[in-house]
C-alpha cells in the first residue's frame, strides 16, 4: 500500500547530481537575454531609443510609428536569440504570472509565410482572460480586458519566447492585475519624494523606490515531494509527525550546501543572470532543506518582475535537477516557515539613497526627513500594511507563534532612537542660533555615515531599519511583492505630501526658515508616531498586551486583516493618491477573500481524502495484523495469552480510538464546510471558513500524527518528515 512512498525513497537515494558547465563569467552573461539599454542602442534608431528612454524616465507615451520600429527591432533581436513566439507577460490577481504565446508568424495573401510582429502587437493585446479573477469588475463594466506594454521593464527572451512585461486592465480602465496599481504608487511616491528632496537639492528630478527581496524556499527531492498528495495539491504537508530531529542543532543554517543543491543553485543563477536578474547571495536557511536567494536591489517595478520571473525559473530548473521547490510559507509544522523580506528605500536620480545618513548635517536632515516620514506613514497605516501581506498560507506565520508577528511595529535601533529622542525636545517655532548650531553639530551632525551596526539588529521586528533601508519582514515567500510595495509607496507618498504642505505653511505663514520648519514638523511626527516604535521581542505575550494598549492592530487571520481595505481612510488614501478607485479596491478585496476561501476549501477536501483513503485504511491494516497476532497467541497459549498480548491489545485500542476521532473530526469539518458554502456573502463565507472550518484541521492532524507515531513504519502510506527533510 505504501509502495509510492518506498519507491520514492529508493529513487531519491539513487539520484546523482547534475553537473553544470560554468561557461563564461557571470558579468559577461548578465542580461544577454534581455532587450536592455545595450541592445536598444544596437537595434533602435536614435528617435526610437529617445522615445523609449523618455517613457521610462518620465512615463511619456510612445507613438504608434515609434512603437512599430521598436517592435520590429525587438523581433529581429528575439529571433537571433532563438525566439519563435512572443507573449504579453502579466500579473493577474491570482498572484502568479500569466502568458499566452503567439507565433511570430503570419501568412501573406499569396500563401507565403513571414515573421510578423508590429507596434500594435507590442503595445496592446487582448488575451481571452475571462477566467482570471476580477472581483466582478468585468461583469459589472465591460467583458473584455487588455494587456498594455510596460516599457519600464525590459522585454526578455525566455526559452523560445519573447516576453513583454505588461499591465492588465479592463476596457473601462480598472486594473485587473498587481502591476498597474504598483506603477501608479511608484509614480505617486516619485512625485511626492522629489518635491521634498528638492528642499535639500534642487537638482533632483526623479525619485525611484528601490526593492531588494530575499526569497526563502524549501527544496525537496521531486519523487518524495510528489509522493505526498497534500504537497501536490496544497503546497504544504497537512499532516506529518515531527522528525526526531528538526532545526534544534542549527546544523543547517549557513552550513555547507549539499552537492545536488549547489548544482541546482549554480544552474539557477546562470539562468537568472542571463535574464538580467542580479542574483548575488545564496545560503542555507534555518530549517532543514530550507534555502535563501537574494539579488542586488533594483528599481521596485523591475525588482517585482524579477522576483516573479525568478519563481518561475526556479520551478523549471528545480525540475531539471529532480527537485521540487516549495514556496509555501509553512510547508512543515514544527520548523521555520519561509518569508520574503522586502528591503525598501528611495533613491534620487542624482544617485543619493534618501534613507542613508550622509556626511554633512544638511544631508542628515534630508535622511531624517525621509526616515521620520516613513515611520509616520507606517504608524498611520499599519493595519493597511498588514492587509497587504495577508493570505491563507501567510497566516501560518503572521497569525501563529512565528516571527514576525501580525502586529506592525518599527525597530530603529538605539543610536537612531536617541537621535529621535533629542529631536523631540526641539523648541517650537523659530530656533535660536545657539539651538540651531547645537542641533546641527551635536544631534544631526552626530549621525554616523555608516549605521550598519550588525549587533544592533532585531530579528523579530516586522519593519526594521537596517542602516540604509527599511526591511519589511512579514511578506510571504509565495506572494507577489507588488502588493506590499503598492501600499508602502502609496502611504509614504501621502505622508510626504502632507509633510510638504505643513512645512510650506510654516515657511509662508510663520516665516520660518526651511530647516526650522522641517525641524518643527519632524518634532511633531516623532511625538505622534511613538506608538509604532518598538525595539523588544516582537512575539512575546507582553508585547501583544502592550500593542493592544497602544491601539495597534493585531489581525491574526486573513479575513480579519482584509477588512481595512475598504475603510473610509483606505479608500480616501488610494483615491487621492490616484492608485486605486473604490471599485478597484472592492474588487481586490473580493478576490483576496475568494482566494482565501478556495485555499481553505482545498485543504479541507484534502484532509478528507487523506483521512478516508490513506490514514484509516492504513490504520485498519495494522490493527488487523495485531488482531491476527493476538488470536494466534491465544490459539497457542489459551488463557495464558493475556500476559503476552497486553501491548498489542493496547495498541489495537489506541488505533481504534484515533480512528473514531479522526473520522468524527473530519465529518464535522465537512458539515462546517457545507454550511459555509451555503453563505452567499463572500465576507461571511471567508469568516466561516476561517472560524468554523479551519479549526478542525489541527484536531484531525493531531490524531493522524498520533497514529503515525504508533504504527508499523512499513504500513505508513505517506512519506515521513524525516524522509522529506533529511534526504539530500
Ligand atoms: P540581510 O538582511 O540578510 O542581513 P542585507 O541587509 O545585506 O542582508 O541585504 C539584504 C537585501 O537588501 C539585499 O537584497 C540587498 O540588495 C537589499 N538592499 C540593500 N540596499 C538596499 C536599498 N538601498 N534599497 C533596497 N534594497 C536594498
Ligand atoms: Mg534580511
Amino acid at each position: 500500500m505504501s509502495k509510492l512512498r518506498f519507491d520514492a525513497i529508493s529513487k531519491s537515494y539513487e539520484r546523482q547530481r547534475i553537473t553544470i558547465e560554468e561557461n563564461g563569467r557571470r558579468s559577461e552573461l548578465f542580461g544577454i537575454n534581455v532587450f536592455n539599454e545595450e541592445r536598444m542602442l544596437q537595434y533602435l534608431t536614435k528617435d526610437a531609443l529617445e522615445s523609449v528612454r523618455s517613457a521610462i524616465i518620465s512615463g511619456s507615451k510612445i507613438d504608434r510609428k515609434i512603437a512599430d520600429q521598436v517592435a520590429e527591432s525587438m523581433k529581429t533581436w528575439a529571433i537571433t536569440m532563438g525566439a519563435t513566439h512572443y507573449t504579453h507577460w502579466f500579473q493577474p490577481l491570482t498572484g502568479a504570472t500569466a502568458e499566452k504565446h503567439d507565433a511570430f508568424f503570419d501568412l501573406l495573401p499569396d500563401g507565403r509565410a513571414l515573421e510578423k510582429f508590429g507596434g500594435g502587437q507590442l503595445v496592446q493585446q487582448e488575451p481571452d482572460a475571462s477566467s482570471f479573477p476580477s472581483g466582478g469588475i468585468r461583469n459589472t463594466f465591460e467583458a473584455r480586458g487588455y494587456t498594455a506594454w510596460d516599457p519600464t521593464s525590459s522585454a526578455f527572451v525566455y526559452g523560445t519566447t519573447l516576453c513583454i512585461p505588461t499591465i492588465f486592465v479592463s476596457y473601462t480602465g480598472e486594473a485587473l492585475d498587481n502591476k498597474a496599481p504598483l506603477l501608479r504608487a511608484l509614480n505617486a511616491v516619485d512625485e511626492a519624494a522629489t518635491a521634498v528632496a528638492k528642499y535639500f537639492d534642487k537638482n533632483v528630478s526623479k525619485v525611484n523606490a528601490t526593492l531588494g527581496w530575499e526569497q526563502e524556499y524549501f527544496l525537496l527531492d521531486k519523487a518524495l515531494a510528489v509522493s505526498r498528495p497534500d504537497i501536490v495539491m496544497t503546497g504544504r504537508t497537512l499532516i506529518g509527525n515531527q522528525a526526531a530531529k528538526g532545526q534544534q542543532l542549527d546544523d543547517h543554517y549557513f552550513g555547507v550546501i549539499p552537492d545536488r543543491v549547489l548544482s541546482f543553485m549554480s544552474d539557477l543563477e546562470k539562468e537568472c543572470t542571463k535574464l538580467g536578474i542580479p542574483v548575488k547571495t545564496r545560503h542555507n536557511e534555518v530549517a532543514p532543506n530550507q534555502f535563501e536567494l537574494a539579488p542586488v536591489f533594483e528599481e521596485a517595478n523591475l525588482a517585482v518582475d524579477h522576483n516573479l520571473l525568478l519563481m518561475d525559473v526556479m520551478d523549471k530548473i528545480a525540475d531539471k535537477h529532480n527537485f521540487k521547490v516549495l514556496f509555501h510559507e509553512k510547508p512543515f509544522a514544527g520548523i521555520n516557515g519561509s518569508g520574503k523580506h522586502n528591503n525598501w528605500s528611495l533613491a534620487t536620480d542624482t544617485g543619493v539613497n534618501l534613507l542613508s545618513p550622509g556626511s554633512t548635517p544638511m544631508k542628515n536632515l534630508q535622511f531624517l526627513t525621509f526616515f521620520i516620514n516613513t515611520i509616520k506613514a507606517v504608524d498611520t497605516y499599519e493595519e493597511l500594511l498588514r492587509a497587504s501581506i495577508a493570505s491563507a498560507s501567510n497566516d501560518h506565520r503572521l497569525g501563529a507563534n512565528e516571527a514576525p508577528p501580525a502586529i506592525f511595529s518599527i525597530f530603529v535601533g538605539t543610536q537612531l532612537g536617541n537621535v529621535l529622542d533629542e529631536l523631540e525636545g526641539v523648541s517650537q517655532g523659530k530656533l535660536s542660533p545657539e539651538e540651531k548650531t547645537e542641533l546641527k553639530l551635536n544631534v544631526v551632525g552626530k549621525i554616523p555615515e555608516i549605521l550598519l551596526d550588525n549587533t544592533d539588529r532585531n530579528r523579530t521586528s516586522p519593519f526594521a531599519f537596517t542602516g540604509n533601508k527599511f526591511e519589511m519582514r512579514g511578506v510571504g515567500s509565495k506572494s507577489n511583492c507588488a502588493k506590499p510595495m503598492t501600499v508602502l509607496n502609496t502611504i509614504v507618498a501621502k505622508q510626504l505630501i502632507d509633510f510638504k504642505k505643513e512645512v510650506d505653511a510654516l515657511i509662508d505663514k510663520k516665516s520660518l526658515k526651511k530647516d526650522e520648519a522641517v525641524f518643527n514638523i519632524l518634532r511633531e511626527y516623532i511625538k505622534t508616531s511613538k506608538r509604532i516604535r518598538f525595539d523588544g521581542d516582537g512575539y512575546s505575550r507582553e508585547w501583544e498586551k502592550e500593542a493592544e494598549r497602544r491601539k495597534l492592530s493585531n489581525n491574526k487571520t486573513t479575513p480579519a486583516a482584509l477588512q481595512v481595505l475598504t475603510s473610509k481612510a483606505s479608500l480616501d488614501l488610494f483615491r487621492t493618491m490616484k492608485v486605486m478607485s473604490e471599485v478597484e479596491i472592492a474588487a481586490r478585496k473580493e478576490v483576496e477573500l475568494e482566494t482565501y476561501i478556495f485555499q481553505i476549501q482545498i485543504e479541507g477536501r484534502m484532509y478528507n481524502e487523506l483521512v478516508y483513503s490513506y490514514i484509516i485504511p492504513a490504520a485498519i491494516a495494522y490493527q488487523n495484523d495485531l488482531i491476527k497476532n493476538v488470536m494466534g497467541l491465544k490459539d497457542i497459549y489459551g488463557a495464558a495469552h493475556k500476559k503476552l498480548t497486553d501491548g498489542q491489545l493496547s495498541i489495537i485500542e489506541q488505533i481504534a480510538e484515533h480512528i473514531v476521532e479522526v473520522k468524527k473530526q473530519s465529518d464535522l469539518m465537512t458539515d462546517a464546510r457545507r454550511s459555509a458554502n451555503r453563505l452567499k456573502d463572500v465576507n461571511k463565507k471567508a469568516f466561516a471558513y476561517c472560524d468554523s472550518v479551519k479549526p478542525y484541521f489541527d484536531k484531525i492532524r493531531l490524531h493522524c500524527d498520533k497514529l503515525e507515531s504508533i504504527m508499523d513504519n512499513n504500513l505508513w502510506p505517506l512519506t515521513k518528515y524525516r524522509e522529506l527533510l533529511f534526504q539530500k
